[in-house]
């Protein structure tokens, strides 16, 4: 039983684990066609742990046409839903089956807490293929209302050759939010992971063929964003592009589509999330447990983070005392022992921009919790929960998305300044809001510009909801059934008789 699985026993499973870094293009493994590789490396010990095909235009290539051959093949893009829905069901199953190594590859891979990766990234991510599976075949086309002598059909058709390209910080879950829909609907992908974390995306290319997706349906170039994702960025026969990453690439992107074949991009990127308390916040031991997660979890690594905790100034000591309190009791440790209650950030260059923005803001706010760089024996990129009281409007700590342990706090004296200082963002991802007058809590959803709002909770997310953003967080919508709008491309067909 994985969750059981003491820190001796993941200790020992890390050190015998040798994981496969070749791409895995038209169902096999594959070395880069330049044979170069890159290091992946353990962000909690700095060691190497597997050397990964670097992957260029060459290898992009090899897998488009792969994924090209596969769809014109049909023998998944015209299968019946119900054999692909079989397939996607079994691969669930084999994810759910090799939960403890999944979860070892991902905390070895980016330093997240390896039982938390077990106990809810890889199951999160099973789900996932399993709800898409489970949806494929229960989606009725269209009949449109013409007239007496005309059938006119309304269908969705797969688009063709999708480029899913993903960040490092939910490595699975994150492909899966694309590759699941996708596959579904009958497409091919080529899929990038980020090179800081490619090993499990390589691993689910081998479980998908294993569950019976045919060769070539999916293929895993591991390399560079400048290299393997901007190949994928300027193929001319990619048909859309799915990204979830910052938003500096996903610009990049849609100039890629400009300059080469007018790609669909569909893009889910930063945000800088409020968690907005009002003085009817109700029960702040609640509130705060929740603000914690909101920022702590995942070190902080997570693009709907509660980065901004914005609170009515009637109760902002006393939330501020209990949310202090319950950090300080969380500690950045070894991400294989279930003890730690925080990892490693993803790699040393961001903890030192982590660290960057927590120094430049000590002269600006008031430093309530943290601040600093820790080792364990010595080694590894960790910061304590960090906690910035008074931070200016517009200042970096304010305005930025740190993507780390580091929580700013702002406080207001109404609603209006709750709403304008929410706003007051280049992004609009998710707010959290905590309130127990009903209307106000309507009231002030209706007026946050962001993709989701969690009422009276933090991070509101579940496979049956959509979720993206709306300003440069991005656009297009990951899970429910509306993402399968940016995987499918609707065909009229008219019949006279
Ligand atoms: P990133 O943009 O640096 O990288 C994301 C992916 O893009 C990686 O695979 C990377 O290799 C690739 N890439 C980099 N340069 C590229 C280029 N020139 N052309 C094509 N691809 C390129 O982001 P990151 O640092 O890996 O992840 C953190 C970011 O992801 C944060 O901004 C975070 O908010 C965002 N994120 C958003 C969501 C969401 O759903 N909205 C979810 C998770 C993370």
């Amino acid at each position: 039983m994985t969750e059981e699985n003491t820190h001796e026993q993941w200790a020992k499973l890390a050190a015998e684990f040798r994981p496969e870094g070749e791409a895995f293009i038209d169902g096999a493994r594959t070395g880069a066609e330049s044979g170069r590789t890159f290091a992946s490396i353990n962000p909690a010990t700095e060691a190497t742990i597997a050397e990964v095909a670097r992957c260029t235009d060459a290898d992009v290539d090899r897998a488009v046409r792969a994924a090209r051959a596969a769809f014109e093949r049909g023998d998944w893009s015209r299968a019946d839903p119900a054999t692909r829905k079989a397939a996607l069901l079994r691969l669930a199953e084999l994810i759910r089956a090799d939960t403890e190594e999944l979860a070892l590859t991902e905390s070895l891979d980016m330093g997240k807490l390896v039982a938390e990766a077990a106990a809810f990234d890889i199951p999160g991510t099973a789900d996932v293929f399993a709800w898409y599976a489970e949806a494929i075949d229960k989606l009725y086309d269209e009949i449109a209302p013409a007239a007496q002598g005309n059938l006119a059909m309304i269908r969705r058709e797969p688009i063709g050759v999708v480029g899913a390209i993903v960040p490092w910080n939910f490595p699975l879950e994150m492909a899966s939010w694309k590759v699941a829909p996708a596959l579904a609907a009958g497409n091919s992908v080529v899929l990038k992971p980020a090179e800081q974390s490619p090993l499990s995306a390589l691993r689910l290319g081998e479980l998908a063929l294993e569950a019976g997706i045919p060769a070539g349906v999916l293929n895993v170039v591991p390399g560079y964003g400048e290299e393997a994702g901007q190949a994928i960025g300027r193929h001319p026969d990619i048909d859309c592009v799915a990204f979830t990453g910052s938003g500096e690439v996903g610009k990049l992107l849609l100039e890629y589509a400009g300059q080469s074949n007018m790609k669909q991009v569909w893009l889910e990127c930063g945000g800088k999330s409020p968690n907005i308390v009002f003085s009817d916040a109700g029960d702040l031991d609640e509130v705060a447990e929740l603000a914690c997660f909101g920022i702590f979890a995942n070190q902080g690594e997570v693009c709907s983070a509660n980065s901004r905790l914005l609170v009515h100034e009637s109760i902002a000591d006393d939330l501020l005392r209990r949310i202090t309190e319950r950090a300080a009791k969380i500690r950045p440790g070894d991400p294989l022992d279930p003890e730690s209650s925080m990892g490693a950030l993803v790699d040393a260059g961001h903890a030192d921009r982590v660290q960057g923005y927590i120094d430049q803001a000590r002269s600006s706010a008031e430093l309530l919790l943290g601040g600093n760089r820790v080792g364990i024996d010595g080694r590894g990129a960790f910061i304590e929960p960090t906690i910035f009281d008074r931070v200016p409007a517009g200042s970096p700590l304010a305005a930025e998305e740190i993507f780390g342990p580091v929580l700013a706090v702002q406080r207001f004296t109404d609603e209006d300044e709750a709403v304008r200082l929410a706003n007051d963002s280049v992004y609009g991802l998710a707010a959290s809001v905590w309130t127990q007058d009903i209307s106000r809590a309507h009231r002030i959803a209706d007026r946050l510009r962001v993709g989701t709002v969690s009422l009276n909770t933090v991070d509101a997310l579940n496979p049956i909801t959509p979720f993206g953003g709306v300003k440069q967080s991005g656009f297009g919508r990951d899970l429910s059934l509306h993402s399968l709008d940016k995987y499918t491309a609707l065909k009229t067909t008219w019949l006279k008789y």
